[in-house]
């Protein structure tokens, strides 16, 4: 019986006869269930009509992204370290080409993802490359399949890989996580973000939201705690979950002038 991914968010149920009747990440206000109802495919159909596209980014960091676009259409990112390589964030395809340009650069030490919308296939990635998915325990609840490569992993930062850290800043979701990778930006440090930051259309500025495509601010209190936890860790570039999303320079900066604004709006002072 074939594996059901939602069309909308790319996130895969367990295999059934028929599609499950709802997708729950769907039906939160995070997300949306299109007009027509919700639609399902399965990996055998994503994989005839889509394919995986590689960029180098820096040194030692890939993204990789489907095209044409699928779900919410977030890159997943291929990291490089002396311990091996680690997946950031996840996508649905996982296609035998992209098996075999992952094997030929070494296979995976380990996945780790920002926060359950990227969930996605992260079962049959982990399966397939033997290794460990790091998910925040906060977010427990919202994985739709269990799978034995399954890690939930508890507290505020995880290292795993040397210079290599999970950083726990909730938000967008009460285990949203960003990864620090110190080596980033040649040796300046970045961090992958995900949606935990978002990196706007201004390559300036980032943004925080409860709900992206329903428009829903967070609270003025979670977005300053953001802030400061980033202030005790040093990076040079933000990596965001989409395409040309990057800040390249100044960006622990750009944070925490970002947030300032932000926290200024919510306060009432528009120009
Ligand atoms: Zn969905
Ligand atoms: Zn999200």
């Amino acid at each position: 019986m074939p594996i059901q991914i939602c069309f909308t968010c790319g996130t895969s149920y367990p295999d059934a006869p028929e599609p499950p009747s709802r997708c729950l990440i769907c039906d939160d206000e995070r997300q949306y269930v299109p007009r027509g109802g919700q639609v399902w495919t399965t990996r055998e159909r994503l994989a005839s009509g889509h394919v995986n596209a590689w960029r180098n980014l820096e040194a030692d960091l890939f993204e990789i992204h489907t095209h044409p676009g699928f779900a919410i259409g977030q890159r997943a990112m291929l990291l490089r370290t002396s311990e091996g390589n680690i997946l950031w964030d996840c996508i649905s395809l996982l296609d035998d080409a992209t098996e075999a340009l992952v094997r030929g650069l070494g296979g995976l030490r380990a996945i780790a993802i920002s926060h359950p919308h990227y969930y996605t296939c992260m079962q049959d990635w982990g399966r397939t490359f033997d290794c460990p998915v790091y998910l925040h325990a906060a977010d427990a609840n919202w994985v739709m399949r269990p799978g034995p490569a399954i890690r939930h992993w508890e507290g505020e930062t995880l290292e795993i890989a040397y210079g290599v850290t999970l950083l726990r800043l909730g938000g967008h979701f009460s285990g949203g996580s960003v990864l620090h990778w110190a080596d980033g930006a040649g040796g300046r440090g970045a961090i992958l973000s995900g949606d935990v930051v978002q990196v706007a259309a201004d390559l300036g500025r980032v943004s925080f939201l409860w709900s992206y495509p329903n428009m829903m601010p967070l609270s003025a209190s979670t977005i300053g705690r953001i802030a400061d936890t980033l202030t005790a860790w040093r990076f040079e570039r933000v990596y965001g979950a989409f395409p040309g999303l990057q800040v390249t320079a100044d960006g622990a900066r750009v944070v925490k002038r970002s947030a300032a604004r932000y926290i200024e709006l919510l306060a009432g002072s528009q120009p």
